[in-house]
């Protein structure tokens, strides 16, 4: 008989959920707001009331579903404790015994990169590869770790956090972290824009991004059309980026690093600006990783969280 699973990725405004058959098809996908008020106390038996009343919508009874898996922003540890989850008001929250009690089912929660990082090795850039690298380019470097088909949580759940990595000294700006010289401080959107920044004020040449509020699309755009400072520029960012991942790499060894997040639209470009700077720092033994874009897109986070259920 034909089973199925739900999937929940818990963002600060909205709670993406997604039936899906115990293969991966998407069968349906939904999203409610988070209730983040008093703590943000509802948010979990919204999730739950979510998911029951689409069984009954669809008429599944508990037999044909296998269990439910959570994604939310914050650490969270193997058992599913929550240890801090700014954006939703929760401290030490156990996810896993709140998310049962109140649905009922097999329940299974994980930090909402990790989550995403285990469905793009489910069905999306990663597919077919038990070790993969996820790296998530957006206003931060977000980042999840797959070991033989697992995600790598560590001891309180902030496994993957590769985007505080230190990767320079004497970097003045500090990092949404409080420390300075962070991968992400280089290799995030934002961090795009900063070195852009940086490259306009060490010259005088004309440049498309000079006098406009520019973000980091108008940066790789500028470098596809032959602007020699947006070349500069994606060049520098380039090199952080290939920089940080050689850095992962060299610890984990994956078969595939898969680049997702906003940055990833600007394509396969990303690739030819990392591959000199990764090539150089990366361990020799781990240099033969592959590299793909994400697939999923916002959908990663709900395929991750059913697949947490189908091991
Ligand atoms: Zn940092």
């Amino acid at each position: 008989m034909a089973r199925y699973v739900f999937g929940a990725d818990v963002g600060g405004t909205t709670a993406k959920i997604g039936l899906l058959s115990e293969t991966g098809e998407k069968l349906d996908f939904w999203e409610i707001p988070t209730r983040t008020e008093n703590n943000g106390e509802m948010i979990i038996p919204d999730v739950a009331e979510s998911i029951r009343n689409k069984m009954k919508e669809k008429g599944l009874n508990d037999n044909d579903v296998i269990g439910a898996g959570i994604g939310v922003p914050g650490a969270v540890n193997v058992d599913g404790i929550c240890y801090q989850a700014v954006n939703l008001g929760w401290e030490n929250m156990n996810v896993v015994n709140e998310l049962h009690s109140k649905l009922k089912l097999p329940v299974k929660a994980g930090n909402d990169a990790n989550v995403a990082a285990l469905g793009e090795s489910w069905k999306g850039g990663g597919q077919g590869y038990r070790n993969m690298l996820l790296v998530t380019l957006g206003t931060g470097v977000g980042g999840g770790i797959i070991i033989e088909g697992k995600i790598l949580a560590g001891a309180k759940g902030a496994g993957g956090e590769i985007g505080h990595i230190h990767l320079v000294d004497d970097e003045p700006d500090s990092c949404g972290c409080g420390k300075h010289g962070c991968f992400e401080q280089f290799a995030s959107a934002t961090g795009a824009v900063r070195l852009a920044k940086r490259v306009l004020e060490s010259s005088t040449e004309d440049s498309v991004l000079r006098g406009k509020d520019f973000e980091c699309k108008d940066i790789f755009d500028g470098y596809k059309a032959g602007d020699a400072l947006c070349k500069k520029a994606a060049e520098q960012y380039g090199y952080y980026l290939g920089k940080g991942i050689a850095a992962v790499a060299t610890v984990v060894n994956p078969e595939i690093i898969v680049i997702g997040g906003g940055v990833s639209k600007a394509g396969d470009v990303l690739f030819d600006l990392l591959m000199p700077s990764f090539k150089k720092y990366v361990f020799p033994g781990c240099a033969d990783a592959k590299f793909a874009l994400a697939k999923l897109g916002n959908d990663a986070g709900v395929f991750g969280a059913a697949k947490m259920l189908i091991d």
